[in-house]
């Protein structure tokens, strides 16, 4: 399937599903809503086949580029059709789990993912272990043939909403070298997911805790004391394949912004949100590119994360300028979904490792720079 012919056919598709895939407006009040609708439009999606492209067959795909899958995500998220934060996430674990996990184990389960028959989601975050990711406490002790896994993670997205959790867990000594990864269902006894209220006002992500959690070995991914290469392998997906159709969703933004009545004073906030954002654009084209050729994105894709989170919360930020009063407090479902994505803005510098983080790895990894004492 060539770019320009799948892009063509999803657009006429969308053309033709007309409003049966639009959201409607109080979805912005509630991620249980704002799932279902994402459910629907995956599971039409995934029936049609769309959805199906861009993974290798053996996962239940039709193979072809993925670029497919970044061109489905852009064609979705740049008209709104689903929540960016909630359709990255099986591009964020899908491939890593498909490269680690058991062949037999992925194979079954992959298709029901792509289909939005299951939701995963990432437990790496603790309450002591954020960007300092190898200090990570939660334990997993292999007994009877079982991992039982004991701990907490912290900030886990949409996690009381998913079926299962990529969980890193200290199987070996300290540091990074004795982390291992799992697959856990999330309705094993004794995983709890406790929904925590952003300041969007939205229960978007939970802490967990997980009080002798047995999985069984086959969830191991990729081997004892893998769990760091898994995690570089998600954070890498995290910081490169998802920014496209993210990219997408703040030009869907700031098209909108455009159609708001501005004093001249604003123009400058417009202009500049929009040289950040295609600035960033342009970047990611050149990491999209090495990523439909088959590599993974590695340090360069942290000035990506760099990148898209200054346009990010500049796109917000002028839209605070445009709709001052408005976007704080008013009680319109516009204003809300304003305020929801303002809110959210704030954090495009925290997840996935913070602004400080990737300009560490900017600065010791691609400029060589010698670390400070
Ligand atoms: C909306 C949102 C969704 C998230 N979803 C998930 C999820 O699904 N799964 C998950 O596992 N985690 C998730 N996270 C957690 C996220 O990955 C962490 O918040 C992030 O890695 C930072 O860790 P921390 O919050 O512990 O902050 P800390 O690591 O405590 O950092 C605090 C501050 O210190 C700075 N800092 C820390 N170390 C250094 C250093 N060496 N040099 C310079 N500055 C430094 C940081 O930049 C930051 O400003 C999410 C976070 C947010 C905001």
């Amino acid at each position: 399937m060539q770019v320009d012919d799948f892009r063509a056919g999803v657009r006429a598709w969308i053309e033709e599903c007309g409003a049966d895939l639009v959201p409607a407006a109080e979805n912005t009040d509630s991620v249980d809503a704002q799932l279902d609708h994402q459910r629907h439009v995956q599971r039409r999606l995934f029936d049609v086949g769309w959805m199906r492209w861009g993974w290798p067959q053996r996962l239940g795909g039709y193979g072809g580029s993925p670029t497919l899958r970044a061109v489905l995500g852009e064609e979705l998220t740049s008209r709104a059709l689903v929540h960016t934060a909630s359709w990255s996430m099986h591009e964020v674990l899908g491939p890593a789990v498909a490269e680690f996990g058991l062949p037999e184990m992925v194979e079954e389960m992959f298709p029901r993912l792509l289909r939005g028959d299951e939701f995963w989601c990432q437990g790496f975050s603790e309450p002591e272990a954020g960007s300092d990711l190898g200090s990570l406490r939660t334990t997993a002790q292999l007994i009877g043939g079982n991992w039982v896994i004991n701990g907490e993670k912290l900030w886990t997205s949409f996690a009381h909403h998913a079926n299962r959790c990529v969980v890193l867990a200290r199987t070996g000594g300290g540091g990074s070298r004795g982390i291992s990864a799992f697959l856990v269902d999330m309705d094993t006894p004794g995983v709890t997911a406790s929904p925590l209220r952003t300041m969007a006002n939205v229960d978007e992500f939970c802490s967990m805790s997980f009080v002798d959690v047995k999985v069984p070995a086959h969830r191991l991914l990729g081997g004892v004391g893998a769990g760091w290469r898994v995690a570089q392998h998600i954070l890498s997906c995290e910081r490169g394949t998802i920014f496209w159709q993210r990219g997408a969703w703040l030009g869907h933004h700031l098209g909108l912004l455009l159609e708001v009545p501005t004093a001249m004073q604003s123009h400058r906030a417009l202009g500049e949100a929009f040289q950040l954002l295609w600035a960033f654009r342009a970047t990611s084209k050149a990491t999209q590119e090495r990523i439909a050729q088959g590599d993974l994105p590695g340090p360069e894709a942290s000035v990506d994360k760099i990148m898209i989170a200054a346009a990010e919360q500049a796109v917000f930020d002028t839209a605070r300028e445009l709709l001052r009063g408005d976007l704080e407090i008013a009680d319109t479902p516009a204003a809300r979904t304003w305020r929801r994505e303002w809110a959210y803005s704030r954090a495009a510098s925290i997840y996935g490792g913070t602004s400080e983080i990737q300009k560490d790895i900017v600065a010791s990894r691609l400029l060589g720079l010698p670390r400070s004492a």
